[in-house]
């Protein structure tokens, strides 16, 4: 039986056959404050107005970086000025539970939730053990939660960026202790996979630096082919800034279709833009970036297109925060009569960011999850100051959080 494609409000796609598909686009509007903000008491409002207002300083931003090193290094608590300003906004707890109220609060407004266990702590073997043992039991508690839409785990944060990258660009150099090491690595991430298949809960492997991803690929290719048999439980993340990703996805596609299996993939732009250019420059290889912003979009519009279009033999999971993106997703599905609850795709964004997408889009039907970080505020201060920073970097995040916050400030007083 075809699926039953919906529009706006739930709507059955084939009753507004009358009516053109501009129009309908009409009525998803991530300008809707009232919408976007409704998760959120008025006190948070202000809350998060005043945190924008300040991570918008670049300096502030920077100065603070110092100084969280500095603390860190002296064991100088911290909790006091983090937990009600950048914790509140951007983490869900310190732990599993701790997140409850959240996922619920959220599930109320048709978003879902993914638990990001973001401890960034040193790669020692106890702290790899303990992050490897964390993100089992978020596997675990996944299991049968409707309002858990995936699992997630960062590789580096179960091995060393010593392995990653040696096992990525100098395989050859490996010695027999580094391949002890590599092996030990890679029984956890099957070990993480193994979990989540039998759970039945998607796991997504985030993308992290070009000099660690050729291992992560490898072993992820190898995990899906593996697991995704019946359906898509692994899923590999490409970042589409990086111009040989579209090769790399046709060849999954072809993988997927000559093994017999339902690939995964998660569509991000990529977070290291900066540190990636520098590396290449400075080692002397080819910049791996797009040479443009506007190649990265390209890249990524390309990308997410050709998974719609064979949707047979692909899940997608579309991590981003800008609108055009989301917009364009939401169209293609419309157009193709893809139903918008269809669990094959799905739209998401930061807790804490882009409220305005996440929320207009779930309220139109749309599949939407939140990554909801959580870990101790120690744990999780290397993601928050990126979380930060990436405010204050990439153009136009934090105007438009703080133009959407004073909107609906000035609407709700008004009402
Ligand atoms: C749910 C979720 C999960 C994520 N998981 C990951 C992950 O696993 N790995 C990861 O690396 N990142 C991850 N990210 C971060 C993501 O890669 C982006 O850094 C971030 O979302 C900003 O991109 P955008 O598409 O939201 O916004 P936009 O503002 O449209 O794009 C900004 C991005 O465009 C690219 N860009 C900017 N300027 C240029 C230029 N001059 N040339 C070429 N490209 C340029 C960069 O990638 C930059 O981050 C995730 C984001 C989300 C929302």
């Amino acid at each position: 039986m075809p699926a039953i494609a919906y529009g706006p409000s739930g709507i059955p796609f084939s009753d507004y056959l009358n009516i053109s598909i501009d129009k309908l686009y009409i009525m998803l509007d991530f300008n809707n404050t009232e919408i976007a903000f409704s998760a959120k008491s008025d006190g948070e409002l202000q809350n998060a107005y005043r945190l924008f207002s300040v991570i918008g300083h670049p300096g502030l931003v920077k100065c603070a970086k110092v100084l969280t090193g500095v603390a860190l290094k002296i064991h100088f608590p911290l909790s006091w000025a983090v937990k009600p300003t950048l914790y509140k906004q951007f983490v869900g707890g310190e732990t599993l539970q701790d997140c409850v109220p959240i996922i619920n609060h959220l599930q109320k407004f048709n978003v879902k939730t993914t638990l990001d266990y973001s401890a960034e702590s040193e790669q020692t073997p106890d702290g790899i053990q303990a992050t490897f043992e964390e993100t089992i039991r978020s596997i675990d508690f996944a299991k049968d939660n409707p309002n858990l839409a995936y699992a997630v785990f960062k590789p580096s944060t179960i091995t060393t960026d010593e392995i990653l990258a040696k096992a990525s660009e100098r395989p050859n150099e490996m010695t027999a202790d580094d391949r002890f090491h590599f092996n030990a690595f890679r029984e956890r991430f099957m070990a993480l996979c193994t979990r989540a298949y039998d759970n039945n809960v998607r796991v997504l492997v985030d993308a992290e630096d070009y000099c660690f991803q050729e291992a992560i690929d490898r072993l992820t290719d190898e995990a899906m082919r593996l697991f995704n048999k019946k359906r898509a439980i692994v899923f590999a993340t490409l970042q589409m800034y990086r111009h040989d990703r579209m090769p790399y996805l046709r060849r999954i596609l072809d993988d997927a279709t000559a093994n017999g299996y339902i690939a995964g993939v998660k569509f991000v732009r990529g977070a290291y833009m900066e540190a990636e250019r520098e590396r290449a420059t400075r080692m002397g290889y080819p910049d791996p970036i797009c040479p443009t912003k506007q190649a990265t979009d390209e890249n990524f519009d390309a990308a997410v297109r050709f998974t719609v279009e064979h949707l047979d033999r692909f899940e997608m999971f579309m991590g981003t925060h800008n609108e055009e993106s989301n917009y364009k997703l939401a169209r293609l599905l419309d157009e193709r009569g893809i139903a918008r609850g269809d669990s094959r795709v799905f739209f998401a964004q930061l807790l804490g960011m882009s409220d305005n997408i996440s929320f207009n889009l779930a309220r139109e039907g749309y599949n939407v999850t939140k990554y909801v970080p959580y870990a101790s505020v120690r744990d999780v201060l290397p993601y928050l100051l990126r979380r930060a920073e990436e405010n204050t970097s990439v153009a136009g995040q934090t105007g438009r959080e703080l133009r959407m916050l004073k909107i609906e400030i000035a609407r709700r007083r008004k009402a």
